[in-house]
């Protein structure tokens, strides 16, 4: 190997071992050079540097024994199984295994001196350890132990967790013997910060020593792991600061503001704007008047009215001749969002169209005709609005609602549609998941904000209150009273599966047991089987108090408004993350009616749960939900699943690491102006291929 040259610049292929095959799967996984390899980072260590008396073990901790065999059995219980008593002068635990060989029985014959590493568990025979690792050790021999920790990587398929570490290792003795690998943070910085050099910091975490903390590298708050987490965070950022100013240096038509136009529809809308909503139309309406594409997320909890807002954002580009696309992501709320824009729309002159996956051929045509000439001003619809075959005429606008239910990759091909030549749409992302300021920060530091912060007056905070299902007949008792006054109702179905039809059938369970509880009740039914007519049926009868009772999946979560509703029940809501539970108790509160949400869960609850439900019950602002989510579970499952790929980190943690992210920012405004260069590198070295994902 060449003395002195770069890890960046030294393929896989040059470790002895790693031949065309090995480089080419090494590749899938986005190795491509020796550094690629030394930043594949172990995500935990097992310790098997010394040996764990018998005696001494823990259940639900690895660790390594050595004894002698008291004899295996195979035993016929639920499941045939070979069965050995190993003992040492401290105790005896038995290993169990459910696959193994004629020959592994015999080598584990009674006197046998074994050498184990596994998790103990508690099992039918006091301690157990189901298939340990083991090797035969000659009777008079000393067991020879690792003498450092063992690093385990992301696994990849077809390359074993033994040769993966053997490839890694040979790269770090590259790296401490002879290679180089440049150090990209600058040196005011990381000595400002305290921080480990890189090169030691990656020996570290490959090789840790012996006497290295289990738990603080468990815990990612080694030096070593914290140095690396900062470079990773501050690549992130990066990419996002430099996708921004791409994104700015396109073109978009100056749409500039109706005013008088603004005025008559704003009249029209039979409310006044909050102090909150108009503020936020400003900001929009001055982005709209720039040469340069918006790339705005509006933010505002549920039920603060980012509709109205989105519609006055719509009306600058349709008063200006141009487009607008509005994309939501369910068949109802596009429908929903169909009605209030025909409302307001209808009436100024300006069409308004809806186009699904269910949208007929027939219709579908026509829509797509229309919308290539122009006729129709406004496209409804899911993500069938950016389908190949749909051209519009001048699109100028492009709103997406409820963001956190679509991955980046959706957001992109909706804005490249409309895109000719230098110009690009312009861009109004809604959510009403509030984004933790972390993350905020961190995921979507391309964008600027808007947040409605406030709901419209006379709103009564919704009362929560958490049942076990063992009183449901007291519920079935309270429904029938809010009815009675002449207000409405949803009982929400809930499942553990992601599986529509299951949750679907729970769905149809409910409503033939509550028709049963309360015959005298106009009760209907909503899930994501219905067909797109059927189920607008249901909610337009819902919406004219011709149903009093609504039993419905999760399918309700996003956007759905009818304000006569004052009582929500959720069964199981154990079940669901905070921010889905918050989305679905924002469907009632919204009229002037005092309104309740029945948390209805199945005992026995978890601590976990105990303390999800108890946020439920003790606030009800979006933003505090969203940390406490943030907290409990993570960020992926904050943003949404479908995001979940885009944020993920080697070594980095958004929750832990928070701290972290002033200097982050600092450190990146502050290389982009100084050192370009090293702004490539960085991002190449923690990004890699995954980096055109980013180019929002
Ligand atoms: P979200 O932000 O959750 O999308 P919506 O836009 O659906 O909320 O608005 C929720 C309800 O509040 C709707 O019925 C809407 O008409 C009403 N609304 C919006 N803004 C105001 C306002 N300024 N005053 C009174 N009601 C409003
Ligand atoms: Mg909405």
């Amino acid at each position: 190997m060449s003395k002195g040259r770069s890890l960046t610049e030294l393929p896989v292929s040059s470790l002895s071992g790693v031949g065309p095959k090995l480089a080419e799967k090494f590749a899938q996984i986005g190795i491509h050079t020796l550094q690629d390899l030394i930043f594949h980072l172990p995500f935990r260590y097992q310790d098997r540097t010394r040996i764990t008396p018998i005696g001494a073990l823990q259940p639900n901790r690895d660790a390594v024994i050595c004894g002698y065999s008291r004899g295996s059995d195979v035993v016929f219980g639920r499941r045939r199984s070979l069965l050995c008593r190993l003992r040492d002068d401290t105790g005896t635990v038995t290993l169990r295994f459910f696959h193994f060989s004629k020959s592994q029985q015999i080598q584990l014959q009674s006197g046998a001196k074994l050498l184990c590493y596994g998790e103990a568990r508690r099992g039918s025979s006091g301690l157990e350890i189901y298939h340990p690792e083991f090797s035969l050790i000659a009777d008079d021999a000393e067991p020879v132990l690792d003498d450092r920790l063992t690093p385990i990587y992301p696994a990849t398929e077809g390359l074993s967790q033994k040769r993966l570490r053997a490839f890694v290792s040979a790269a770090i003795n590259t790296l401490e013997k002879s290679g180089e690998l440049p150090e990209l943070l600058p040196q005011p910085l990381t000595q400002k910060l305290g921080m480990l050099g890189l090169k030691e910091s990656l020996i570290y975490l490959h090789h840790p020593p012996q006497n290295a903390s289990l738990q603080q590298l468990d815990e990612g708050e080694h030096p070593a792991q914290q140095r690396l987490a900062f470079e990773e965070l501050l690549a992130h950022h990066l990419t996002l600061i430099r996708n921004r100013n791409r994104i700015r240096v396109h073109r978009a038509a100056v749409l500039s503001s109706p005013v008088a136009q603004a005025e008559i529809f704003k009249q029209q809308l039979g409310f006044e704007l909050t102090a909150a909503q108009a503020r936020c139309v400003t900001e929009i309406s001055n982005d709209l008047a720039q040469p340069k594409p918006m790339l705005r997320l509006l933010q505002g909890d549920v039920g603060s009215g980012k509709t109205a807002v989105s519609a006055l954002a719509a009306l600058q580009a349709v008063a200006n001749g141009y487009q607008v696309a509005l994309m939501a992501p369910t068949e109802i709320l596009a429908e929903q969002h169909r009605l209030s824009f025909s409302n307001w729309f209808q009436p100024l002159g300006f069409e308004v169209a809806l186009l699904t996956g269910k949208t007929r051929a027939k219709a579908r045509r026509e829509i797509l005709e229309q919308l290539a000439n122009g006729q129709i001003s406004i496209l409804i619809g899911t993500h069938a609005l950016f389908q190949e075959s749909v051209e519009y005429h001048q699109l100028g606008l492009v709103i997406i609602d409820e963001q956190h239910r679509f991955g980046v990759h959706q957001r992109l091909e909706l804005r490249d549609k409309g895109s000719e030549g230098n110009y690009y749409p312009h861009q109004l992302i809604m959510t009403a998941t509030p984004i933790p300021r972390t993350l905020a920060m961190s995921a979507y530091a391309d964008l600027d904000f808007s947040v409605i912060d406030g709901l419209p007056p006379g709103r009564k905070p919704v009362t929560t209150l958490v049942l076990s299902d063992k009183r449901r007949d007291e519920v079935v008792e309270r429904i029938q009273n809010i009815c009675n006054q002449g207000r409405q109702v949803y009982w929400v179905c809930t499942l553990i599966e992601e599986s529509e039809n299951l949750q679907c059938q729970a769905a149809e369970d409910t409503l033939i047991n509550l028709q049963a509880a309360l015959p005298n009740l106009r009760i209907g039914l909503i899930h994501g089987r219905l067909k797109a007519v059927e189920k607008s049926e249901v909610m337009d009868q819902f919406k004219a108090n011709r149903i009093d009772l609504l039993v419905a999946t999760t399918v309700i979560e996003v956007g759905v408004d009818v304000p006569n509703a004052s009582l929500m029940v959720i069964e199981n809501p154990e079940r669901l993350g905070l921010a889905q539970l918050h989305q679905l108790r924002g469907r009632v509160g919204r009229g002037d009616a005092e309104s309740f949400c029945l948390l209805l869960y199945h005992a026995p609850l978890s601590e976990h749960g105990k303390e999800r439900l108890k946020v439920m019950r003790e606030t009800s602002d979006g933003f505090i939900i969203a940390e406490k989510d943030l907290e409990l579970r993570g960020p992926g499952e904050v943003l949404g699943t479908r995001q979940t790929g885009e944020l993920q980190f080697r070594i980095a943690d958004l929750v832990r690491d928070q701290g972290l992210l002033p200097e982050v920012k600092r450190a990146a405004i502050e290389l982009m102006e100084n050192q370009p260069r090293r702004t490539d590198a960085l991002i190449h070295r923690w990004l890699g291929a995954a980096e055109q994902y980013g180019n929002v």
